[in-house]
This record gives structure tokens, sequence and C-alpha cells, in this order.
């Protein structure tokens, strides 16, 4: 097997919508650092790649021409705002050179999703991108370009693929890929997420089920607030394993935020790292039993610039095959405490033993688990 693909550039760090805002891309260096550290990069581990900017072309198979001139604009004339664009609120600040700062990571995502639809690599993750909240017309919660329907829509235009199975389990619901595949049977999107009636952007309900021919491709999984790794676990193996099962997935593909974590700022759920590998295991397992191994992931929210790093390079080993020591590197520790006087709890990858939850699943994520097959297993002959 060729070795899986690591999408970076430095340049990613340029999306950055200044200070005090809650998104801090050098969550991506500190990432990459860590992986490299732990030996994942390089000639016994990935190929890491450079992304190129996505061409205008490419963005408006998503977006509209209207929104594209309009973020252009503001990217040269960052004084301005047009809050019908979702562009100037304090979520989606504008600055100089957003235009080129979304467009790389989204050119990252496209890179992945070629270097797996042409048979280089079986795996790749684009550490980057995972925007899922930006629509058509319309910038939404950090996200200013779909980097994730860019890459999607591209998989079944020009690589005719005809089920692509997206699994997201950043911890907010993801609206924005939703909506743009609200009706296509092509791409079966599980979204698992803390329920909206807690958390932006509110929706994923899971009344939501799709509409038109893409009626039960649309899975949402709102999860209680507290829901640890017992109840989220339970979760994913009853929804996700059985649905790729009956869809038989030709790509996986993943946004992997972070932000479900019980230790990120910005939310409520409570998994541990042991869920995260739980579910980077089952994730290699789908892409291998039904797409030939064949899975992109992409990273996305994640507001602990500490925790992203350790939960992104556990799932990228689970793509090389790796098993990882516990002990952080020294170096990428040292790095950590001179340039931010902050380094995990411990110095271990993974979370400690008093963090880690053995509970019980709850009957409240029971309940939900059991309304959502009611809503959408009979769409793929399971009961
Ligand atoms: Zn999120």
């Amino acid at each position: 097997m060729a070795s899986p693909v690591l999408v970076y550039d430095d340049k990613y760090l340029k999306y950055n919508f200044g200070e005090g805002h809650a998104m801090r891309e050098e969550r991506l260096l500190l990432t990459k650092m860590l992986m490299q550290d732990y030996g994942l990069i390089g000639p016994k581990g990935a190929v890491e790649m450079k992304p190129s900017l996505a061409e205008y072309e490419d963005l408006i198979a998503v977006h509209d021409r209207g929104y594209l001139e309009v973020l252009e604009h503001l990217s040269e004339h960052p004084d301005g705002q047009s809050f019908s664009h979702g562009l100037g609120i304090s979520d989606n600040p504008v600055f100089a050179g957003m235009f080129e700062a979304a467009s790389l990571q989204v050119g990252g995502t496209m890179l992945a999703c070629d270097a797996v639809a042409k048979g280089e690599t079986e795996k790749a993750m684009n550490l980057g991108g995972g925007f899922h909240h930006a629509l058509p017309a319309r910038a939404s919660g950090f996200c200013l370009l779909n980097d994730i329907a860019v890459g999607i829509k591209r998989l079944l235009g020009k690589y005719g693929l005809s089920r692509v199975m997206y699994v997201d389990i950043d911890v907010h619901h993801a609206d924005g890929v939703q909506s743009i595949f609200i009706d296509d049977p092509r791409v079966l999107k599980v979204s698992i997420h803390e329920d909206g009636h807690y958390l932006f952007p509110g929706t994923g309900d899971i009344d939501e089920i799709g509409t038109g021919d893409g009626e039960g491709y649309t899975v949402n999984v709102p999860l209680p607030p507290y829901s640890g790794d017992a109840s989220y676990l339970h979760a994913f193996k009853e929804i996700v394993i059985p649905l790729a099962e009956a869809f038989k997935p030709e790509v996986l593909f993943t946004q992997l935020g972070a932000d479900a974590h019980f230790a990120d700022p910005l939310a409520h759920l409570n998994l541990t790292t042991r869920a995260y590998e739980e579910i980077g295991r089952d994730f290699d397992e789908i892409s291998r039993r039904y797409g030939g191994g064949r899975w992109v992931a992409v990273t996305g929210g994640g507001y602990d610039i500490m925790i992203c790093p350790r939960i992104w390079t556990l799932f990228f080993a689970k793509m090389l095959g790796k098993e990882l020591a516990n002990d952080l590197p020294i170096e990428w520790m040292e790095y950590c405490k001179i340039t931010y006087a902050i380094a995990p709890k411990g110095g271990t990858l993974r979370d400690s033993e008093e963090t880690q939850d053995g509970g019980a699943v709850s009957s409240a994520v029971k309940k939900v688990v059991d309304g959502v097959k009611r809503k959408v297993f009979k769409y793929h002959g399971l009961s």
C-alpha cells in the first residue's frame, strides 16, 4: 500500500480572525509538529503534500458567484463588511487575505480527495479544512468556504463516484454540508453533535432526514450535553456501523472536529481520547471493509490548542496503522512550554485514567438512538 498522505502548509495559519477569536490555526502547526516528532511523517510514515489555491471554477461548484465576489472584495478591502453574507459579524470578522486563506484550505481538501480518488494512496488527511457550516452564499460559524462540499462534489463529478459516506464528529451540527447535499442520495451524511437546543447552529434534529431522492440520506444524532464516551460510542456503533454496512461507501469522508472533547471551551460533550481512538479504529475498519481502504479526512472545530494536536495525531496514527507511545515527545512538550507556557497535563498523549468515562450509556442517548433508527433505517433496509 502506498503511504498515506498528509496535506499541510504553514500558510494555513493565515486563516486568522485576529486576537481574541476562538479559532487559532496554530493548532494545526502544533499538530504537524507532534506528528513529526512521533515520526509519522517522512520515510517511515506519511508523504507530505502542499496544497494549491482552489480556483474560482472549483468553488463555483458549491458557492454562489455573488458571494465569492464579495468575499474576494472584502479580502482586499478589509475595512468593509457584508452582514447579509455573514461577513463582518463577531464569528466571522473580515480580515485581509481571507479569500486566499480560505481557498488554500479548500485546495488542501481537494488535494486529499484527488490523491485518494486517483489511487495514489488509500488514506489522506488535510490538516486543515473541515469548514462544515459554510453555505453557498453565506459564511457561518468561522467557516468561509465549504471545503468539504467542494471535495465531495469533486469525488462525485470528476471521479464519478456514487457512494460517499460523510461522517462528521464535530460537536456542532454539519448544517452546511447537510443543506448542500440535502437531496443527494449519493452522499450519506451522518452528523453526531451536541443537541441544537443547547449549541450553535441550533439545527440537526433527528427529523431532518433529507428531501426528494435524498430522503433517508441525512442522518442526525443530537446528543444531550455532558454525554461521555460510553454514550457517544453507543450512538456511533449503533448508527454509523450498520449504515456503512448497508451503504457500502466507495470512499469514507470524515470531518474530525475535536470540540466534543471534555476540555473544549465552546461546547458541552465529554469525550476523552479513548472514544476518539475507538472511533478511529472503526473508521479504518469501515474504509477497509467497503471502500478498499479509501478514507479522506479533514480536521474542523477544536478550541483547546493542547487537545486538537493529540486527537488529530491519534487519528492520523490510525490511518498509518501505527500505535503511538503514550509519553508525548520531549521536544514537543518543550516547544509548548516555551511558546505557550503550558503543556498537556501529565505529558501524555491519551487522557489519564481519572478522566476516562467508564459510565453507563444514558437513557436519554438510548432514546435518541432509537429515534434515529426509526427515522432513517427503513431507507437502508435496516430495522
Ligand atoms: Zn465545531
